[in-house]
């Protein structure tokens, strides 16, 4: 567990909230490239490095990740808990894909050396979450995304940055995206009356276009 009192030089959480497919990654990694006091950490991108890598950790993970289901809390508060320690000299992480759980907010609320101060939730329809998670790829080398019909590659199957191959996640695939969105809702979508009751959330339409809400976000956090 992460211990208490918050110390005045903590590190500035927001977090990034919404169901699979509502675009947090996308905006965080835009952030992080155009405010160099930003960094981005998605627990999803670390945890498929691990079960790459096969470390303990993605070993663990692995089975979790790939039906669509969530890693167990101690393992990811004890996840976030090393990134945090490792990123206390920054000013400002943009948090994507955690807290997932009331048990992980609760750990976070507890760090003495960060603080959430703003929770942004994006907002988005069911249907439309299913044709983005569905049409979704992802650049194999440099995991630049990419949408078969709303934002497709120059080449198809090739990344237009740096010529990679195009792959789809596993768990962008048939069952597993409704598994991973009704987790959404029956563990995740609590949390916005968590954050909702200490005022620290805005809600974001997320049917917008990217560079529309990479704009308000890029006001919202200077
Ligand atoms: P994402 O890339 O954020 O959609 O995450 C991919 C998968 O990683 C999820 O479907 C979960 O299996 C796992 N995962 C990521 N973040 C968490 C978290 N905070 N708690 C539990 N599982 C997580």
């Amino acid at each position: 567990m992460l211990s208490c009192a918050v110390a005045e030089d903590s590190v500035r959480l927001v977090v990034f909230l919404g169901a699979p497919g509502s675009g947090k990654g996308t905006q965080a990694k835009r952030l992080a490239i155009s405010n160099p006091k930003i960094v981005h950490f998605s627990t999803g991108d670390s945890l498929r490095e691990a079960i790459k890598k096969a470390t303990l950790l993605g070993i663990e993970a692995k089975a979790y990740v790939e039906r669509g289901q969530l890693v167990p809390d101690g393992t990811m508060i004890r996840l976030i808990e090393s990134e945090l320690e490792a990123l206390k000299q920054v000013d400002t992480v943009v948090l994507d894909g955690f807290p997932r759980t009331v048990a992980q907010a609760e750990a976070l609320e507890q760090s003495p050396t960060t603080r959430v101060t703003k929770v942004y939730y994006f907002k988005l329809s069911h249907s439309i979450l299913v044709e983005r998670l569905s049409g979704r790829r992802l650049c194999s080398n440099c995991s630049e995304p990419y949408h078969v019909q709303f934002f497709p590659p120059k080449v198809a199957g090739q990344c237009d940055k740096c010529g990679g191959k195009l792959i789809q996640r596993n768990d962008d695939k048939g069952d597993v995206i409704e598994t991973r969105l009704a987790v959404y809702e029956s563990q995740t979508a609590t949390l916005l009356e968590y954050y909702g009751q200490s005022n620290r959330l805005i809600t974001i339409d997320a049917s917008r276009t990217p560079e529309t809400i990479h704009d308000e976000l890029a006001r919202w956090l200077m």
